[in-house]
């Protein structure tokens, strides 16, 4: 039997909102993503820089799931793999602590940057207008027109409100603290609240500096040979060199991202201050103490997820409220497409 198309909101255009959404979609259902930020990718993208891009969210993806793998097949360009010299572990003066092993599965970013993947599969959303971008949710609320139905209040560029009516359905695929607040604040679903009461995810304050003074191929690295490795320092967990991926400019760029246990106790510091004691800590891990004509920090309130859902997706079938995000599985791209696939599934077959 034909299943009867429904009228559907996700909210967040991230992996998970786009996996979500394409799905639905495809599935003759009618979508429309409303995304708070100028444009798609959330968490997976890249800062543009007159040296360059640095990808301060998302370092690279790994694939696992086939049905990822089908996906990413639909926007063959829009990937590459990475070589990162085998990532090694790396004590807190930047010797090898750990000997650095063959990778056992591709590391994989996108090109020409990070967002990629994300532009590719928004496309057919924008080609059909049902893509919002520059639209936060502010409120869920039952529909005045219908009562089974939900309306999304809005707000967007320069304080603008709206309000889109007439959903049967809202899948919510923004980070578990967001979803929520803006249920909490809509006074709906509280037992989708209680559900994700118990995730917890860290959060991580990401540094990037340029050295325009180095240019590959021409001019020899500063400091490291390496291109990317996990540190113990207590303040560093991971650092890689921007201009090796492919795609990229030039000119060396590093990215630094602190440990989860120092962005927390750090989470509410001033930038400066984390972005002094990051430089530090860079410079005792790699070497490098040449001044950086770039330097910038940027917080991320939810990175790694410390403790998942436990389920890919969480859906209230009589409510018609479902949430996603890769804090359902884990910590990966992977796992937010993954939560964004079954959550479409599961609304469809409903
Ligand atoms: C510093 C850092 C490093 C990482 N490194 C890696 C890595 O190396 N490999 C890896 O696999 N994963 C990594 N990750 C994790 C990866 O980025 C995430 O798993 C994935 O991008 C999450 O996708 P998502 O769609 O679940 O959420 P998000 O990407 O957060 O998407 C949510 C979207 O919702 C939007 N939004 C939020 N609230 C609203 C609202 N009220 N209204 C409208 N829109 C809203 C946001 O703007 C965003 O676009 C990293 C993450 C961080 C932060």
């Amino acid at each position: 039997m034909p299943h009867k198309q429904r009228n559907i909101a996700v909210i967040g255009a991230g992996i998970a909102g786009l996996a979500c959404a394409r799905t639905l979609a495809k599935a003759g259902h009618q979508v429309t993503v409303l995304e708070k930020a100028a444009s798609v990718g959330g968490r997976m993208t890249s800062c543009d820089t007159p040296f360059g891009s640095f990808d301060h969210g998302a370092q690279y993806f790994t694939v696992r799931d086939p049905r990822f793998e089908r996906a990413l097949a639909t926007a063959p360009s829009s990937r590459k793999p990475w070589s990162a010299n085998a990532v090694r572990v790396l004590d807190p003066h930047g010797r090898l602590a750990e000997a650095a092993l063959p990778s056992r599965e591709a590391h994989w970013v996108g090109v020409p940057a990070m967002d990629a993947i994300a532009l590719a599969w928004a496309a057919p959303l924008v080609a059909q207008n049902r893509l919002q971008l520059n639209t936060r949710v502010t409120r869920i609320v039952r529909d005045t027109l219908d009562s089974r139905r939900w309306q999304l209040h809005t707000s967007g560029a320069e304080d603008s409100v709206h309000v889109f009516p007439g959903f049967d359905a809202v899948l919510l695929a923004i980070p578990h603290g967001l979803a929520a607040g803006l249920l909490r604040f809509s006074s709906v679903a509280p037992g989708l609240v209680q559900q994700i009461d118990s995730v917890e995810v860290a959060p991580c304050w990401t540094l990037m500096l340029a050295f325009p003074q180095a240019v590959q191929p021409t001019l020899t690295h500063l400091g490291p040979q390496w291109n990317a490795a996990l540190s113990t320092h207590h303040r560093i967990a991971w650092l890689a060199r921007e201009s090796s991926k492919p795609g990229r400019a030039p000119v060396e760029r590093w990215t630094v991202q602190a440990s989860a246990a120092w962005s927390q106790e750090h989470v509410d510091d001033d930038g400066p201050r984390v972005q002094a004691k990051l430089q530090k800590a860079f410079a005792e891990v790699t070497g490098i103490h040449a001044e950086p004509t770039y330097a910038q920090v940027h917080r991320w309130r939810s990175a790694k997820t410390q403790t998942p859902a436990g389920q890919s997706f969480l859906w209230d079938q009589p409510l018609g409220l479902g949430l996603c995000g890769d804090w359902c599985l884990g910590h990966r791209v992977e796992d937010a497409f993954i939560s964004g696939l079954e959550l479409a599934l599961k609304v469809h077959a409903a």
